[in-house]
């Protein structure tokens, strides 16, 4: 299949060109790189060993996004592209609305003018808000906690009645901690900026840029009393996206939701003690107050994606802190500026 990659130079968005990519399909990666290096696209077609077709536009464009659909006439999409800083959504929700529903509304525009039917949505655990686990995609009590949560929620919304309207079929992949890198260490999260998550928080102490890791709370009910997640390898996560799209093109449905996750719960202090497992050597951490917000520990119910998709997520989490440290130790001072070798399309 050939596969239109919204925000294909993004974090997860390079890891699925890449494994789409392996598993002989074409990739068109469509980015505005406005929170990615152009320079990434160097770093895919260095892993894939070929040229990969990449135009940068803004999705918001409708009649831009349109004319690259009737160039590229893509079988299925991948939506990554979108704004996704929980705290900056509060301050500025315009932006997030606007960004993340405009670039939704102009892909089914393009999908509409060139006859494209498959499409896949970059959706989150956030969406689960306050629902008592298990987490499953049956869960009706949705919610969200903040303007990118909402986004998200009327990502799937939009979706789903879009779906139902047209000749469309949706997946709505509810990722739960996407975490790691690819293993050659090319191509990872971006390692620069003040990071808010916890993976690259670590990582940043652990070479040094932030003297200390602030944990958010060790009262919480779990069993080293800070929170539980579950993080899954960004290239499992990656894999996940090609079997949904294949499933979707194999299936009459409208829509249908998977997890993705592993269905197992990491807690901070698990997850830092596997980081200096990686790295060889302790990290300094400071217990700090609870996070406004945090829930105390969610994971995924796997079980979905496994029977439908044969899906399961096969890196560890020390898999995750060994990849993560490889791409920082590669990649210091974050991914180079500058144009890429190979020339974009124009639209
Ligand atoms: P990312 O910021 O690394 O990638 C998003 C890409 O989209 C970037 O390359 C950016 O330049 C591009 N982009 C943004 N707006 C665009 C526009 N208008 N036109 C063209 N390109 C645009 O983020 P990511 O971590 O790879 O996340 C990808 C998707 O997955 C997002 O929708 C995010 O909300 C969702 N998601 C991420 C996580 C996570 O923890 N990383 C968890 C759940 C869901
Ligand atoms: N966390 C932390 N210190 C940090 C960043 C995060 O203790 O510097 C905690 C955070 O409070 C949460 C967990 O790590 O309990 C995972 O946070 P992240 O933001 O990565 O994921 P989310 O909570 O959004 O699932």
């Amino acid at each position: 299949m050939k596969v239109l990659v919204s925000g294909g130079a993004g974090y997860i968005g390079s890891h699925t060109v890449v494994q789409l990519a392996e598993a002989g399909h074409e990739p068109v990666i469509v980015d505005n790189f406005s929170n990615s290096k152009p320079t990434v696209i160097d770093r895919v077609e260095q892993i894939i060993g070929h040229h990969v077709t990449w135009y940068r536009a803004d999705l918001t464009d409708r009649a831009v996004t349109e004319r690259i659909f009737l160039r590229e006439r893509p079988d299925a999409v991948i939506h990554f592209a979108g704004f996704k800083a929980v705290g900056e959504s509060v301050a500025e929700p315009l932006k997030y609305y606007e960004n993340n529903l405009n670039t939704t509304f102009s892909l089914i525009h393009g999908m509409q003018a060139s006859g494209c039917r498959l499409f896949a949505f970059s959706s989150s655990a956030t969406v689960y808000g306050m629902a008592p686990l298990p987490f499953t995609e049956e869960e009706t009590d949705l919610s969200a906690l903040s303007p990118y949560g909402y986004t998200k929620l009327a990502g799937e919304r939009i979706l789903t009645d879009i779906a139902a309207a047209t000749d469309i079929r949706v997946a709505l992949l509810r990722y739960f901690n996407p975490v790691g890198a690819h293993p050659s260490g090319l191509i990872g999260e971006n390692p620069l900026g003040i990071p808010n998550n916890l993976m690259p928080a670590i990582a940043n102490v652990a070479t040094g840029r932030q003297d200390m890791l602030h944990v958010f709370g060790n009262d919480y009910p779990t069993p080293d009393g800070t929170c539980v997640r579950d993080y899954l390898h960004v290239v499992d996560l990656a894999d996940a996206h090609i079997a949904a799209v294949e499933w979707l093109s194999e299936h009459d449905v409208a829509t249908r939701i998977w997890n993705l996750g592993t269905g197992r719960g990491t807690s901070v202090l698990e997850l830092v003690h596997a980081f200096e497992r990686a790295c060889g050597h302790k990290l300094p951490v400071e217990f700090a107050p609870r996070r406004p917000g945090d829930r105390d520990a969610y994971w995924a119910s796997a079980e979905r994606a496994r029977d439908e998709l044969g899906w399961v997520a096969k890196r560890s989490v020390d898999d995750m802190c060994a990849d993560t440290w490889h791409c920082q130790q590669g990649n210091p001072d974050g991914f180079p500026n500058g144009e890429p070798a190979s020339q974009p399309s124009q639209a």
